[in-house]
């Protein structure tokens, strides 16, 4: 496992979070994107080695609705970058980890991408992701 390739947060208004991400982080977000996986709209903002992913669902009944309904608006998941998704997969599932997409799946910035539950990691939603080259 590389580093922490971004922290994703959920929210319910993505022109609101937008503008307050813009002034807390000092910069713009330099990506936006649909990911239709995901049913979510993204905004991407670039924080060193690190980016902070918005999440916003695309209709109600989306993962994200459904956890800001939930939880409310703020941290969702923490995305580790690996360099072989596949086997980081066996590897946690061998050790115990429950992984909710064994066959990774396309997600936001062109990787692959697979979860694990939090009930297996302390709390956390843990995203994999691998660049595809
Ligand atoms: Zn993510």
């Amino acid at each position: 496992m590389n580093k922490i390739e971004h922290i994703g947060i959920a929210v319910s208004n993505m022109e609101q979070s937008a503008k307050l991400f813009e002034l807390l982080l000092g910069k713009p977000a330099y990506k936006e994107e649909i990911v239709e996986s995901e049913q979510v709209n993204t905004l991407f903002y670039e924080l060193g080695e690190s980016k902070i992913e918005l999440l916003k669902s695309f209709n109600a009944d989306g993962t994200i609705s459904k956890f800001i309904e939930k939880k409310g608006e703020g941290f969702h998941h923490i995305a580790i970058a690996v360099d072989n998704i596949v086997f980081e997969i066996e590897r946690l599932q061998a050790a115990g980890f429950q992984v909710l997409n064994p066959i990774p799946k396309k997600g936001a910035d062109n990787k692959l991408i697979c979860f694990l539950h939090p009930k297996s990691t302390g709390g956390i939603l843990v995203e994999l992701c691998q660049e595809i080259n």
